[in-house]
């Protein structure tokens, strides 16, 4: 079963139609691109699969089922943004463990889940400092962390390396690679970066105003874009 299916999802704020019909199942354990232009609505894409948002038309269905029917625990969604807000008085092994907490968790076993994410993102040297003690990679490396601890059914990704110099996105790809090579998280990752696109997806949804302009694996793409829009993105520069 798709862990995740949008079919004909619509969403307007009032008059303006910013999500026009968008049809998409993702399998268990893919790890999807979309990318396109800045406004065309992948923000407001991801804020509908997460439930935060009332979708107009259609419907997005997580697991099977109408997201919006659910509770933020059944959904089991984790987002990672560019901007982490992490707690500065707290340590990194307590921001990790923070969500847990709150949903009663017991310490030994919060415990084990923050060590077992710190291992896979190498954190363990970090877990007593603070964020003012951590590089900008670390703290992303935190924020990451804080989700992966949750264990969630999706991973949903919001261009998460766009404030992050040039050097440590190339680190920072490929350590979510390896990530998502180690737990196998459904996961689906905005960019508009098209290297990271290239090289993290199985598939790449491009998104134009709204509307799927193209999907397929990133060879697919290249080799043969639909349209001059999504050659223009992702295409070979023949
Ligand atoms: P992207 O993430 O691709 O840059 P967004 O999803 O943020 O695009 O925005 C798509 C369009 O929806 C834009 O025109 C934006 O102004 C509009 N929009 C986004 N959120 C809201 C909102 N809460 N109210 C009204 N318009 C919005
Ligand atoms: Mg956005």
């Amino acid at each position: 079963m798709a862990s995740v299916t949008l079919s004909n999802a619509k969403k307007s704020y009032g008059s303006l139609d910013v999500i026009h019909g968008v049809r998409l199942a993702i399998e268990d354990g893919e790890f999807i691109a979309l990318v396109g232009p800045s406004g065309c609505g992948k923000s407001t894409l991801l804020r509908m699969i997460a439930g935060l948002e009332e979708i107009t038309e259609g419907d997005v269905l997580i697991g099977g089922k109408v997201v919006n029917e659910l509770t933020p625990r059944e959904r089991n969604i984790a987002m990672v943004f560019q901007s982490y807000a992490l707690y500065p008085h707290m340590t990194v092994a307590e921001n990790m463990g923070f969500n847990l907490r709150l949903s009663g968790v017991p310490r030994q076993a919060i415990a084990e889940r923050v060590a077992e994410a710190a291992r896979m993102l190498d954190l363990m040297p970090l877990l007593n400092r603070k964020p003012a003690q951590l590089s900008g990679g670390q703290r992303q490396r935190v924020a990451m962390g804080r989700a992966v601890v949750r264990n969630p059914a999706v991973f949903l990704f919001d261009e998460p390396l766009s404030n992050l110099d040039a050097k440590l996105r190339v680190q920072m790809r490929s350590e979510i690679k390896s990530l998502h090579q180690k737990v196998g998280t459904t996961s689906i990752y905005v960019t508009h970066d098209q290297i990271e696109a290239m090289t993290l997806a199985d598939r790449i949804v491009v998104l134009n105003q709204g509307r799927v302009e193209q999907e397929g694996t990133p060879m697919e793409l290249y080799k043969t874009p639909a349209n001059l829009f999504v050659a223009a993105f992702i295409g070979s520069p023949a």
